[in-house]
């Protein structure tokens, strides 16, 4: 089988200024340099707001920190008359790797489609961005279709065309598990990151499947991210609440098996 490297990914959402960023991160470096000789191999990334990536980069590049950090959205444009939008072109310039495309909150609050989200796929891997593509089901899904139909008709959906030779990363995030304070059981995730697994076997092909990360995210703190880095398909996870609380992000990216 292929080692996927577990990934952890703090979505900040709309939280902490550039300043607030900065003093943030430089404690997750404390809690970075130790989790190197203590525990995982994991990789850890962070999402802030688009006016802290340049004070992340600061930090990074001077520190040569091992954190990766990306947007929380992109722009299906390259650039233009866009107003209020941000390109991919600029997020690889401040050296971000990844971006959040689709997230829970950008479909309702924003209205994005299916196919708004695969044209910022489409724009991530034009410029060299790694998409972490979230996709999930509300409650209402979940009781009339079950766990997996509408992840995977969002995957499907959003992976069209998309060049299988560049790295992508899932995240499963169920809708109702979402700031909720109740997760998704190690099992359900399993369940639909496998599900979804089958069909980026069939998207991608089997070698991009087994290299693909599937993130698990929703309500996920220190108490259980082991719980879910134990299943086979569940390669790390994608944490919001708990990702702004120093002491608990730093318990998370020091998860033991
Ligand atoms: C999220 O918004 O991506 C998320 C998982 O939030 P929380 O961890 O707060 O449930």
């Amino acid at each position: 089988a292929v080692k996927r490297t577990p990934f952890i990914a703090g979505n900040w959402k709309m939280n902490l200024d550039h300043l607030q960023a900065i003093a943030f991160v430089q404690k997750l470096a404390w809690s970075l340099a130790d989790a190197k000789h203590d525990f995982a191999d994991a990789e850890v990334a962070v999402f802030p707001p688009f006016t802290d990536l340049r004070s992340v980069q600061t930090l990074v590049s001077a520190d040569k920190l091992e954190l990766a950090y990306g947007g929380q959205d992109v722009s299906a444009h390259d650039s233009g008359a866009y107003t209020g939008e941000i390109s991919g072109a600029f997020l690889k310039a401040l050296d971000a790797k990844y971006v959040i495309i689709g997230h829970s909150e950008r479909r309702q609050y924003h209205g994005e489609t299916d196919a708004d989200i695969n044209a910022k796929v489409l724009a991530a891997q034009r410029h060299d961005l790694v998409p972490v593509l979230c996709v999930g089901e509300t409650a209402e899904d979940l009781e009339k279709h079950g766990a997996s139909a509408v992840p995977v008709a969002q995957l499907r959906a959003a992976l069209e065309s998309v060049d299988a030779s560049k790295e992508i990363v899932v995240a499963y995030e169920p809708v109702w598990a979402i700031g909720s304070g109740q997760a998704a059981t190690p099992d359900q995730a399993q369940q639909v990151a496998a599900a979804l697994r089958t069909v980026l076997v069939e998207l991608l092909g089997e070698e991009a499947a087994q290299a693909t990360r599937v993130l698990y995210g929703g309500s996920v703190k220190a108490a259980n991210i082991a719980s879910f880095l134990r299943e086979p398909d569940v390669d790390g996870a994608l944490v919001g609440g708990a990702s702004l609380d120093i002491d608990e992000f730093s318990a998370i990216v020091r998860f033991k098996k």
